[in-house]
């Protein structure tokens, strides 16, 4: 093998240049070159990339974004795009394509595979966790240390007033940051697609408990965590509707883009490390058409349309433990 290419792809995610680093530097050492694309799909379409060596990989590991650029590339599903990548790859010798990104994205790796004879191999880029196959995802630690961080903030000035705040944290259509986020800040509920059942019952529980922490408690902070594109008009609808049926003053909390910044925990780089190094190795080796991801801290090779096929559960047992600190029939019996 002498030439592949990598590109970002969709919403960007910490760690993602700590992977293209470990792609850039496995590569090297088995004496292949690496074209990098710029701007995610759209590079590959417009021939906008970079010979990627060491020297352009030096001093990337720490920094959040991605020195690609990444983007959404909305014509890219049409099949007059992927023979023009495959055109485009074809005539600069490129015999594999590493792209890293989230589920769109994969279904672009495999939209590529139909129309191109080289392999293509996806790496798991997003803050959402929301890919069947691995244990995690490049950007999702970090994403938790950021969504905490706010939330321990916003605990300090709800205690100070003895406030609600509900805060909405990322996760697309899953609820990993959330839970994760809500456990390790000990918010008093947590609100996440997996977990949610009618909303109106969700709205009942949410005012049981709450009635039930002011007995306890009498007036203090109350914490809700919420995830995004799961409660109709977003924490701010769901703050005015809980004032409504409480009369009490609750503030929303939009965490937004702030949880896909910043520089990447050592989970995040090690895992960006593990998966780029791995998937150079498995285009040497001749795979195609697969994700590399991280089972039981083991490197694995995933067939790459299972990934989106399957939904990647919550670890059960934090659910459990969830559901234990915050069991409501206890409440409703009391
Ligand atoms: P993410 O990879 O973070 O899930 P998106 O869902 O926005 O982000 O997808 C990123 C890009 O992947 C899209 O802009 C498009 O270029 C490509 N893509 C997404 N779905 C498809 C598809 N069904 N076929 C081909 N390309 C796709």
């Amino acid at each position: 093998m002498q030439k592949i290419a990598v590109l970002t792809s969709g919403g960007d995610a910490p760690g993602m240049n700590a992977c293209i680093r470990a792609i850039v530097l496995t590569a090297e050492h088995f004496g292949i070159q690496v074209i990098g694309y710029k701007h995610g799909y759209n590079g590959l379409l417009e021939q906008e990339y970079q010979v990627l060596k060491a020297s352009n990989v030096s001093n990337i590991i720490q920094r959040g974004g991605t020195i690609l650029r990444s983007a959404r590339c909305l014509n890219f599903k049409s099949d007059v795009s992927a023979k023009l990548a495959a055109k485009n790859l074809n005539a600069l010798g490129i015999e594999a394509l590493l792209v890293i990104g989230g589920d769109g994205s994969f279904h672009g790796v495999c939209h590529l595979g139909a129309h191109w004879q080289g392999q293509v191999i996806g790496l798991p880029g997003t803050i959402d966790n929301d890919i069947f196959g691995t244990d995690a995802t490049i950007g999702y630690f970090t994403a938790i240390e950021t969504a905490l961080e706010s939330i321990d903030k916003v605990r300090d000035t709800a205690d100070a007033f003895e406030r609600i705040f509900l805060v909405e944290v990322m996760g697309r259509h899953a609820g990993f940051i959330g839970l994760s986020a809500a456990l390790a800040s000990a918010s008093d509920h947590v609100l996440v697609p997996e977990l949610c059942g009618d909303l109106n019952v969700e709205l009942d529980n949410i005012v049981l408990r709450l009635n039930a922490s002011m007995q306890k408690r009498g007036n203090s902070s109350f914490i809700i965590i919420v995830a995004e594109n799961l409660w109709p008009g977003g924490v701010t609808n769901l703050a005015q509707v809980l004032h409504e049926k409480t009369n009490l003053e609750c503030r929303p909390v939009i965490l937004g883009h702030v949880q896909r910044g910043g520089s990447p925990v050592s989970q995040d780089r090690i895992l960006a490390t593990k998966l780029g190094a791995y998937a150079v190795e498995q285009a040497m080796a001749g795979e195609s058409q697969i994700m590399v991801g991280e089972q039981n801290n083991k490197v694995v090779a995933y067939p790459i349309e299972l990934t989106w096929q399957q939904r990647k559960p919550l670890d059960p047992y934090l659910v459990k433990i969830q559901q234990d600190f915050f069991d409501i029939s206890k409440i409703t019996q009391a």
